[in-house]
């Protein structure tokens, strides 16, 4: 978040009695502590806050504002048709009544064609007063309809920055946990191989060391691009941790995976990383595993980090297939 400047109590207080008036609940110090805290604790910058925090609440407050105009549209709505139903029934009936005066002979024709014409102009303005607001409720209805696909479309830009890696791009542990699931499901529901690979740099506290911290940063995207580059497009690239990658690879086994590995290997040889066109050349140790028909991610992506820990552990710039 970009403010810091402190919290205005007063504001705060403020907005705290107009959020508990709009949800009509009573001022009780238990309820006006409730949202008092709340929204300390969103306007506070020390005590949150990511913007992705910040962003989430804006969302929330156009919600809000969202439905509160939709509940007042329908309820204008409501109420108008109602006035209008009960005046069109009184107009009815009194129509009935001229009707049957008039066969009892208790009104002449020209009383009773006086009164239908009066009783004609109620009807008429009865039926276009509901005609307007439904006309006017309509148009209320498809701004507010507007409004929550914009406040969808935030959600999803939202949930999309909160599962990707801020320096790749690539998806972050978060991300991948949420679809990692999905994906094992998918695989034993069609019998499809899936696979996961583990990369790992090696030596790249090396490359810190001998070029800082920003071109280590850099040599990270370059990787995720090399890896960008040979992947398909049902593949998943991960960053797994700091220097340490994730694949998943679906309608995949082994040797495709070994495969893809190789591919990296060679494109990351013919297009190294240059540092004052000087090149850094950047290997990593790989571990393999293919989904078996009894499993679930959580095994399957540790029995890929119990290969990678022999690839590292058998001299590095290996690849390890889990058995
Ligand atoms: P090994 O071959 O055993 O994997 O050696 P290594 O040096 O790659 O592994 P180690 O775990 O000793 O060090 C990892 C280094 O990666 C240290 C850490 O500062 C660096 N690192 C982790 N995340 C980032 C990052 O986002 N940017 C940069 N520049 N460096 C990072
Ligand atoms: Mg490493
Ligand atoms: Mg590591």
């Amino acid at each position: 978040m970009s403010t810091t400047q402190p919290v205005n109590p007063v504001e705060v207080a403020r907005i705290a009695l107009k959020r508990l008036a709009e949800r009509g609940l009573p001022p009780t110090p238990e309820n006006y502590a409730q949202f008092y805290n709340a929204i300390v604790t969103i306007k506070s910058p020390e005590t949150k806050n990511s913007d992705e925090l910040q962003h989430a609440w804006q969302i929330l407050v156009k919600l809000d504002d969202v439905v509160s105009d939709a509940q007042e549209t329908t309820q204008e709505l409501i109420t108008a048709l109602s006035e209008g139903g009960e005046k069109m029934n009184g107009s009815l009936g009194a129509l009935h009544d001229t009707r049957q005066a008039h066969v009892d002979r208790r009104m002449t024709v020209e009383e009773a064609h006086s009164v239908l014409e009066g009783l004609l102009t109620e009807l008429i303005d009865s039926t276009s007063s509901i005609h307007g607001a439904v006309s006017a409720s309509s148009g209320d209805l498809s701004s507010i309809r507007d409004a929550v696909k914009h406040i969808e479309e935030d959600l999803a830009f939202n949930r999309k920055m909160l599962e990707q890696d801020a320096l790749t791009g690539a998806l972050n542990r978060q991300g991948f946990d949420h679809v990692l699931a999905r994906e094992v499901k998918r695989a034993l529901r069609h019998e499809q191989k899936l696979s996961v690979v583990l990369f790992d740099l090696d030596d790249f506290k090396l490359i810190n060391d001998r070029y800082g911290h920003l071109t280590g940063d850099q040599v990270l995207i370059h990787v995720t691009n090399l890896a960008k580059a040979v992947l398909r497009e049902s593949d998943l690239l991960v960053r797994y941790g700091g220097e340490e990658f994730l694949l998943l690879l679906p309608e995949t086994d082994v040797n495709g995976a070994r495969y893809v590995v190789d591919r990296m290997r060679t494109v990351a040889h013919r297009t190294p990383f240059l540092h004052k066109n000087q090149r850094v050349d950047v290997n990593f140790s790989s571990g393999i595993a293919e989904l078996k028909a009894d499993e679930n991610g959580r095994a399957l992506v540790l029995r890929a980090d119990e290969a990678l820990y022999r690839a590292k552990h058998s001299g590095r710039g290996r690849i390890e297939i889990a058995t």
